[in-house]
């Protein structure tokens, strides 16, 4: 749902990549500058989201909100944090995967009701939206933007009545899906993870009776806090004067965390649900060299999301890693479309390869994912191009095949190239001499015990929570 609805120029993901969802961030803080702490949380949350950002504040009396659309530092100057004081405080840093992007669409989103101010940031993406939206617009209920998270707010706001914890868990018996979820009132911050535990959560200490929630632990590092834990699928966190306190609203059903966060979302210092990102990607890449031993002069990565599990399969594959592909690191990850006739700058702007590491090379090149397919045959060219003799080109993913529900935007069915051709089909399409996906068993290994708390349905179809419709004739199994 991405892209700009007026008159900009449109924009287009660089590289062939699904698109992140969003990233979240509170804290609780008296004493602190929380304002500032959010900015800076949500700087390193950037990421997950580039299209817009916004923060709340409470001070015991209101919460004020300022957003935008733009990337943090475009976003908040100086002044505008110095606005918002308080001692507790949410941050969303947004991609839209529903709802178009629109600075009305922008989050935390900020709401009255009979209770007070509610101040709400979402994660994720409910899959029964249709039926809850039409059943409150049906109770008189106003929607003021195109986004699910406005649904949680009208659940939330409705079934509070004086009584906060009663919409809360109103709204997770309800909303089905993935959320994570942080609130503020006037006097409290709350977090909340759907029972699946599908986006990440977790909770960290800043020592002297303050507390952080946040997406990823990257965002907790940032502003100096101590990771406590991952916010439980199901709970409910509550942070006010008395300290905190969790509530077990569900017994955490079937875990379904996402397992992309790991192939390519997540920043590799941040740690969700117990494995560091870092050395899952480490260990993908070295699983995927076991699967694919293949005779070759020196590994690549298409920087930076290949580039960790590039390390691991030159390591275990006993082959040197060598930086054969430049980023450029002063651009975002959407660009101006180019015209027609400057397509192939397009990928040549991000990446740039570097002809006297390649020259008469056989070359591995080790990338997170193939979505559609566009970017990698343009890779394969510029390689080729500068005297490469063969390009292994393996993904530290197994083919996506399927559309996800849950908060990513994967594209439709009909545009994943692995739900489309046979994996000969993709060689012979990108141009490559060996192609080869990390096995979902392989993949799955990785995480020992915990393999069958994950959800895999973009690699294999079974959807642990029901989805609205096999939109493009995709399998789904229920819960
Ligand atoms: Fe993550 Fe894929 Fe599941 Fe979506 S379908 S939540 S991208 S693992």
């Amino acid at each position: 749902m991405g892209g700009c609805r007026t008159n900009c120029p449109e924009k287009i993901s660089l590289l062939d990549r699904p698109r992140e969802e969003c990233g979240v961030f509170g804290i609780y803080a008296p004493g602190h500058d929380v304002a500032q702490l959010s900015y800076y949380g949500l700087y390193a949350l950037q990421h997950r989201g580039q299209e817009s950002a916004g923060i709340a504040v409470a001070d015991g009396t209101k919460i004020q909100l300022y957003k935008g659309m733009g990337l943090v530092p475009e976003v908040f100057s100086g002044n505008q944090l110095q606005s918002l004081p308080g001692f507790a405080a949410i941050g969303h840093v947004r991609y839209s995967t529903t709802g178009a992007s629109h600075p009305v669409n922008a989050q935390p989103l900020l709401f009255r009701y009979s209770g007070g101010m509610l101040g709400l940031a979402h994660n994720g993406n409910i899959t029964n939206v249709t039926e809850l939206r039409s059943q409150l617009l049906t109770n008189g209920s106003v929607f003021q933007s195109s986004t699910d998270s406005e649904v949680i707010v009208n659940i939330i706001a409705r079934s509070a009545q004086n009584n906060l914890m009663d919409g809360l868990i109103k709204s997770m018996i309800d909303v089905r899906g993935s959320y994570s979820l942080v609130i503020i009132t006037e006097n409290q911050l709350l977090a909340m993870r759907d029972p699946h535990g599908f986006r990440p959560l977790c909770l960290g200490t800043l020592g002297d009776g303050g507390y952080v929630v946040a997406s990823e632990s990257c965002a907790l590092d940032t502003v100096g806090a101590t990771f406590l834990r991952d916010v439980q699928p199901g709970e409910i966190v509550v942070i006010d004067k008395n300290g905190l306190e969790s509530i077990q609203m569900f017994k955490p059903r079937h875990r379904s965390h996402c397992i992309f966060e790991y192939i390519y979302f997540a920043r590799p210092d941040s740690k969700i649900d117990g494995f560091n990102v870092y050395k899952v990607r480490q260990e993908m890449g070295r699983v995927l060299a076991a699967e694919y031993p293949v005779d070759a002069d020196i590994v690549i990565s298409v920087p930076d999301s290949g580039t960790t599990a590039a390390r691991g399969f030159a390591e275990a594959a006993g082959i040197p890693f060598e930086e054969g592909l430049m980023k450029n690191r002063y651009i975002g990850r959407t660009f101006i479309q180019p015209t027609q006739d400057m397509r192939e700058l397009g990928v040549r702007l991000k990446l740039n390869p570097v002809r006297e590491v390649l020259n008469g090379k056989r070359v591995v090149m080790v990338d997170d994912s193939i979505v559609r397919g566009t970017t990698s045959n343009k890779l394969v060219n510029m390689l080729r191009d500068c005297g490469v003799r063969e390009v292994h080109m393996c993904l530290s993913s197994p083919p996506i095949t399927n559309s996800c529900y849950y908060g990513i935007d994967t594209s439709n069915k009909k545009e994943l190239i692995a739900a489309q051709k046979s994996l000969d089909e993709i060689r012979r399409s990108i141009g490559a001499d060996g192609l080869h996906y990390l096995s979902l068993e392989g993949l799955l290994g990785i995480f020992g015990e915990t393999r069958n708390n994950f959800c895999t349905a973009c690699f294999d179809g079974h959807y642990p929570v029901e989805v609205p419709q096999p939109r493009d004739t995709g399998k789904y199994s229920l819960e």
